[in-house]
């Protein structure tokens, strides 16, 4: 079975890519081996938020010429990673999720410890604070947990909150909804995970035609007149934007949920869409797969083998490697080297091991290992003992040259990057056969 693009890793990077490949009419697979970081991030995409010296970026674009040469964005240009988040948040809207920004700035979104992070997009059931004025608009907030569930403590959240200059005189309210009240049989609550709690919610609550009229009333009994209510996200994974929407409009508060302790349920919500608005164009996903090896030949990647079918290589015309870093094993090191575990590509320069990280590991998180990843050319073709393969893309965590925890680019290096390698696809298809739109 030959396809015109295959993509590896199931991720933000790659997803985004299978789609673009997919909505073009390329014949497109994913293989993906496992959960992505998605189901650990916020469910909102930083783009770019601090820079090195620790202050906080308000125009993501606008900054973009000011990062180092090597770094994904400036390879791609401001132009083209704008082009690139738009298309994202066209896709996502047609799998029912409509993600907002503000305008050309970055805006701020809360965390389960009370810091605040800045972001991109967000999606409705996330609170966008003021990049520059976050407590604005605020006077008492209320942070209301289920009794008994275990990843996320209102009084955490209040706590971190407060350590905020900005929220000097803002008043908190932390209180629990006990499962009775809700009328949950939540013997173990301790013991449930927000996905746990979530089936719970449904099973329970939810489902009862007076369900949603009863947890708005405790809510409301539990958080006042508070200006801000703030609920851990365990109501829903695909409709939970739309559960919160619905108590703002029962409770007449303004709502917003934050992602707890993993699983994070908003995570997952985009993966889900992500998923569906892939198959929806066509797309053939392998999941539970991985790609073992590849055969490469005259400088092009020709085909790969899988864990699942090692006998039967699946060939392409194009591919993409978007298999993440170390956290999703894209990437691997061992006390002298680093490696891309999937097809020993060349990676970044990586420096004496002493160099690699920081004794303090919460500094601002500059660290050398994070930039590590796999070197490519301008147009993201990895390099093979130097030579440039030039029909294997990279996109994702699995780049070298950018720092994604402590300049908050994460999601935005993921979707441009990944955007951009479909795109490249797209173009030399069109100019060999003029089939692909
Ligand atoms: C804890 C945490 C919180 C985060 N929070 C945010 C946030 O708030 N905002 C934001 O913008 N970003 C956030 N991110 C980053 C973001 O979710 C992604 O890590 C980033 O966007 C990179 O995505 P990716 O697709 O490159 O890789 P990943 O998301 O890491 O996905 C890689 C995929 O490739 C698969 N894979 C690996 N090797 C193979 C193989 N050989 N064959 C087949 N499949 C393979 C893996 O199983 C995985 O599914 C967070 C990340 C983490 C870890």
């Amino acid at each position: 079975m030959k396809y015109n693009s295959i993509i590896i890793g199931g991720g933000l990077a790659g997803l985004t890519s299978a789609i673009r490949c997919a909505e073009a009419g390329l014949k497109t697979a994913l293989i993906s081996a496992g959960d992505s970081a998605l189901t650990f991030a916020s469910g909102s995409i930083d783009v770019l938020g601090i820079r090195q010296n620790n202050s906080l970026v308000q125009y993501p674009f606008e900054e973009i010429s000011h990062l180092p040469s090597d770094h994904p964005y400036r390879k791609l240009g401001a132009a083209q990673v704008k082009q690139s988040l738009h298309f994202f948040t066209e896709q996502m809207a047609k799998a029912g999720i409509q993600m907002s920004s503000h305008g050309q700035q970055n805006h701020s979104r809360l965390t389960a410890l009370g810091a605040i992070r800045p972001a991109w997009l967000s999606q409705p059931g996330t609170k966008a604070l003021s990049i520059a004025a976050p407590a604005a608009g605020l006077r008492r907030v209320a942070i209301i947990n289920i009794a008994g569930f275990r990843d996320f403590q209102p009084a955490l959240v209040a706590a971190g909150m407060k350590k905020h200059p900005e929220f000097t005189g803002v008043e908190f309210t932390v209180a629990d909804i006990s499962a009775e009240t809700i009328k949950i049989d939540a013997r173990n609550a301790y013991e449930l995970r927000s996905l746990e709690m979530a089936r719970l919610l449904k099973r329970d609550l939810f489902s009862q035609p007076k369900g949603l009229t009863i947890f708005a009333s405790a809510i409301q009994k539990a958080a006042g007149n508070a200006d801000l209510v703030v609920l851990p996200s365990v109501l829903a994974v695909e409709n939970g934007n739309e559960l919160i929407s619905q108590l703002e409009a029962h409770t007449g508060l303004p709502v917003c949920e934050l992602a707890t302790l993993p699983p994070s349920l908003p995570g997952m919500r985009m993966a889900s869409a992500l998923r569906q608005r892939y198959r929806e164009l066509g797309g053939l996903l392998l999941e539970g797969d991985e790609v073992l090896s590849g055969y490469f030949d005259n400088n092009q990647l020709r085909s790969i083998k899988t864990r699942l079918n090692p006998s039967m290589p699946l060939e392409a015309d194009h591919f993409v490697l978007a298999t993440g870093s170390f956290f999703s094993r894209g990437l691997d090191s061992n006390p002298s080297s680093l490696t891309d575990k999937t097809f020993n590509l060349d990676v970044v320069e990586t420096g004496q091991r002493e160099q690699w990280s920081n004794e303090r590991f919460l500094n601002g998180s500059q660290h050398g290992f994070s930039y590590f990843g796999i070197e490519t050319s301008e147009r993201f073709n990895p390099y093979q003992n130097g030579n440039a393969i030039t029909n294997l893309y990279c996109a994702g965590g699995v780049l070298g040259g950018f720092n994604p925890v402590a300049e908050a680019s994460a999601g935005g290096v993921a979707i441009s990057t990944g955007w951009f390698a479909a795109n490249q696809i797209i173009a030399h298809r069109s100019d060999s056969s003029g089939t692909a739109k």
